[in-house]
């Protein structure tokens, strides 16, 4: 079973990014508006994730979800989203673009990045893999192993240690 799409709304933003560093299709809405959210949601099947009180207020659809985050800190939000919605065995670091949310893809040939990554970059990695839409270029490097212990910051040691990293 595929994981959860998601739709996070501007009072989370960080949020967004965490969910796509760890492999998962969070969309980030700029608008606060809840109606607008709910289409969105409606028109491409996200869950809606939110610190917004007027949901409580208006009516939502019964086919749209909303799940409060309780914490207005990112990591507890990562945390409460993760165990939520039982992405655990769903994680898969750096699989998809931080800045625009496509899934990154392999760069079957080394020389295509040589002239669009720092030199020193190309000729100590093996493996690139480039966004479809902004064309950026994601390696396995020491920012990968920054980025581990930051999931493990943000995840606790015992959660991390589930992850399986590629
Ligand atoms: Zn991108």
């Amino acid at each position: 079973m595929k994981p959860v799409k998601f739709l996070v709304d501007s009072m989370a933003g960080k949020l967004a990014r965490w969910l796509r560093m760890l492999g998962f299709d969070a969309e980030y809405e700029r608008s606060g508006n809840p109606e607008f959210l709910i289409r969105r949601a409606l028109l491409e099947n996200r869950v809606i994730l939110t610190r917004n009180l007027k949901f409580s207020k208006i009516r939502v659809p019964r086919n749209v979800k909303v799940f409060f985050l309780s914490s207005e800190k990112t990591n507890l939000q990562v945390r409460e989203v993760v165990e939520k919605f039982g992405l655990l065995r769903h994680i898969r670091p750096f699989t998809r673009c931080i800045e625009c949310n496509a899934e990154l893809e392999r760069v079957k040939n080394k020389e295509d990045v040589k002239l669009k990554v720092p030199y020193f970059i190309y000729i100590t990695h093996d493996e690139f893999s480039i966004c479809p839409k902004c064309h950026r270029i994601y390696w396995k490097g020491t920012h990968t192993e920054a980025m581990i212990n930051r999931i493990k910051l943000v995840l606790g040691e015992e959660l991390a240690k589930k992850i399986k990293y590629f």
